[in-house]
């Protein structure tokens, strides 16, 4: 078996598991080895269940009592009680029927979950259930948890993992000398040992070996992305900024010293004997699209081809239809290439690109397909370049014949760290918000807030304004009590349509939600209706993350905060505030704990993602084994550019030292 097999490969995958496997992103081998548990599930002693307090996993064993079941619109709950000599415990399921069969009143059961407040007692969500004997093989153990999907368990990725380590060599990249010097695992171990370890402090040591091999495979791609020196002649210098100097006048806003700053950089690179390849690292809302916008002119006007890759189609049509809007003025002919557009329309943009008939292209990882020639591009633009693999931005350069390359990244990294991670690219900061805005006002807030938010969030739309909220989940989950878009959607319509009753307004709020797994075309819908003002409250998993820009967005409510990282969060927050109304984010917690306070009251009393991410490593401090998943940085798996940073400077001294020697 090879790591690049299929994971069908695996004995015990099948067409069916198949399919789901390929919905998180599992395709081979490698991908299901890569697969890391989110967390391990740590199988200890039963405990009394009058000791069993908020937010903690526990396992109890009782007798059952009280069985319940209750259907309600959406679900079908189960209720029941489990009893110990020294108290009592409610127990809730949704939609699980066939339990009723199981739960006879007076049988004994072990019963494990994480203890929630439910009204005026604790109780269970979805308890896991087991026989003593069942149990008495986990006792001790450590067994993995998985990112799933609906009809996947961990118990099922576990097991096809055991089973593709027993047919499976991997080879190490590591001398064993490098190895023993520094501490690091084989790299078999590790990825074993991250899967199923004995304890904490072995994942730990196989968590280490697998980030130092990210931080390096990440660091050998961007060296062979590296342009040679005999190539970085600049072919394209452009002198003339006559039509830059007018869109700048002509804007409605006064750019900030930084902005200017960096448009100079860009100037003196682009007018040089060399090529530029230079990195714009600004705050969320800092203003870097008109940055690009200027980049885009400046060779437009010198009568040569610029592409802007964006890594979503959303943000694809905003920025086409900005630069549409302001550079159309100047004679830029601007065209959008995506995913979703027909072959025949793509056709129509390849040609119109090859004919020079566009001179600037917007688009996804559909400009990187093979149909597309430029006739002399001169700049390719990457913007939240974070999202894209080395690879893709070295076959965006290589639409051209070395053409000038600007990276722009919302991600606060500090100046060292930078240096290694992108290399040989020139760094500008925008470390300055325009002048015009408020201060974003923040609360952290529990769920008894929600209907107190609700009404801020209706006033606020009365008013004008839009709002977003955030849910982790598409839908309801069975092994997660996260809120969903769905069935909030549904709640928070009803929340509003009884307002408008209570207060006599009839005044109807329009909402719609939004999440991964539509189709591109319809998330673009939505999204535009949102940018339009036609809808008020747009009710979304993550995917509005990235680059969207609609300034009459005043609220950003994030429910279940608990459960994203604190960059994750802040770059939501940046989804409001963008323009010159007071805007409001409001952090939800799902559950309660100190570490959750201190984590959130970091962004409560932070709007600067430096700050953000400084006190956030302070907190967490290095060798967290998981932390809560900083998603969407870097495309890293487990490394975190903050915390492993010690780990970055040695395979960067590895990186020196493998090619100081061939
Ligand atoms: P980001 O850096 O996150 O990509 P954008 O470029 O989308 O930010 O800018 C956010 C908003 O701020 C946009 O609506 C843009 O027009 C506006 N903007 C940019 N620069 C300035 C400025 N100097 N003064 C006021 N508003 C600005
Ligand atoms: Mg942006």
């Amino acid at each position: 078996m090879q790591l690049t097999d299929s994971v069908k490969t695996v004995k015990g995958v099948g067409d069916k598991s198949l399919s789901l496997l390929e919905k998180l992103n599992i395709h081979t081998v490698r991908d299901l080895l890569r697969h890391y548990p989110v967390d391990y599930d740590n199988f200890q002693m039963p405990v009394q269940i009058n000791t069993a307090s908020e937010g903690q996993t526990v396992t109890v064993e009782g007798a059952v009592s009280r069985v319940t079941t209750r259907p309600t619109a959406r679900k079908k709950v189960i209720t029941c009680y489990v009893s110990d000599p020294s108290g009592a415990l409610k127990l809730i399921w949704f939609n699980q029927q066939y339990l009723i069969k199981i739960l006879k009143p007076g049988f004994r059961f072990l019963f494990r979950g994480t203890v929630k407040r439910d009204n005026a007692e604790y109780a269970i969500l979805q308890p896991k259930m087991y026989q003593r004997q069942e149990y008495a093989k986990l006792l001790g153990s450590l067994q993995p948890k998985y990112g799933l999907t609906k009809g996947i368990t961990s118990a099922f990725i576990s097991k096809a993992v055991k089973q593709a380590f027993s047919e499976i060599k991997i080879e190490d990249q590591l001398p064993a000398s490098f190895r023993k010097e520094n501490n690091l695992m084989k790299l078999s171990d590790a990825v074993k040992t991250i899967h199923f370890p004995k304890n904490m402090d072995e994942a730990l040591e196989a968590r280490k070996r697998l980030v130092f091999d990210e931080f390096l495979d990440f660091i050998l791609a961007l060296r062979a992305l590296k342009t040679k020196k005999e190539e970085a002649v600049n072919n394209f210098v452009i002198t003339d900024y006559s039509a830059c100097e007018k869109l700048i006048g002509g804007l409605p806003f006064k750019l900030t010293n930084a902005q200017q700053k960096t448009f100079n950089d860009i100037k003196k690179d682009m007018s040089s004997v060399r090529l530029m390849s230079r990195m714009v690292e600004g705050d969320v809302g800092s203003g870097k699209t008109v940055i690009a916008m200027l980049a885009v002119l400046s060779v437009v006007q010198a009568g040569y081809q610029a592409a802007v890759m964006v890594p979503t189609e959303v943000l694809a049509k905003q920025h086409f239809y900005d630069f549409e809007e302001k550079l159309g003025k100047y004679g830029v002919r601007t065209i959008l290439l995506v995913g979703s557009m027909t072959a025949a329309q793509k056709r129509k943009a390849y040609e119109k690109v090859e004919a020079h008939e566009a001179d600037v292209v917007i688009g996804t990882h559909a400009l990187i397909q093979e149909g597309l020639q430029f006739d002399n591009l001169a700049l390719a633009v990457i913007d939240e370049q974070h999202r894209f693999g080395v690879n893709q931005r070295k076959a965006l350069k290589e639409k051209g014949l070395h053409p000038h390359v600007l990276s722009m990244s919302a991600t606060p990294i500090p100046r060292s760290l930078s240096l290694i991670l992108y290399g040989d690219m020139d760094l500008s900061v925008i470390n300055e918000m325009p002048a015009e805005r408020k201060p974003i006002k923040n609360a952290v807030v529990d769920t008894g807030y929600r209907p107190t938010a609700l009404n801020f969030i209706r006033k606020e739309v009365l008013s004008g304004h839009q709002a977003y909220i955030i849910c982790p989940l598409v839908e309801e989950s069975e092994d997660s009590d996260g809120e969903n878009v769905i069935d909030y959607t549904d709640n928070v319509r009803d929340f509003f349509a009884s307002a408008a009753l209570k207060n006599g307004d009839g005044k109807l709020i329009k909402t719609e939600y939004l999440h991964g797994r539509m189709k591109p075309s319809e998330k673009n819908e939505i999204m535009e209706r949102f940018a339009a003002g036609e809808t008020d409250v747009l009710i979304s998993t993550t995917v509005i993350e990235v680059g969207v820009n609609v300034k009459n967005a005043t609220v950003m409510m994030i429910e279940n905060s608990e459960r994203f990282g604190l960059a994750q969060l802040h770059q939501l927050r940046g989804r409001v505030g963008r323009g010159t109304y007071q805007s409001y984010c409001i952090f939800m917690k799902g559950s309660e704990g100190k570490d959750i306070d201190d984590r959130l009251n970091i962004l409560k009393n932070n709007n600067d993602g430096f700050k953000v991410a400084e006190e956030d490593l302070r907190l967490r401090g290095p060798g967290d084994l998981f932390g809560v998943r900083q998603s969407g940085e870097l495309s890293w798996k487990l490394a975190d550019i903050y915390a492993d940073a010690p780990l970055l400077s040695l395979a960067s001294e590895y990186a020196e030292r493998i090619a100081a020697e061939s």
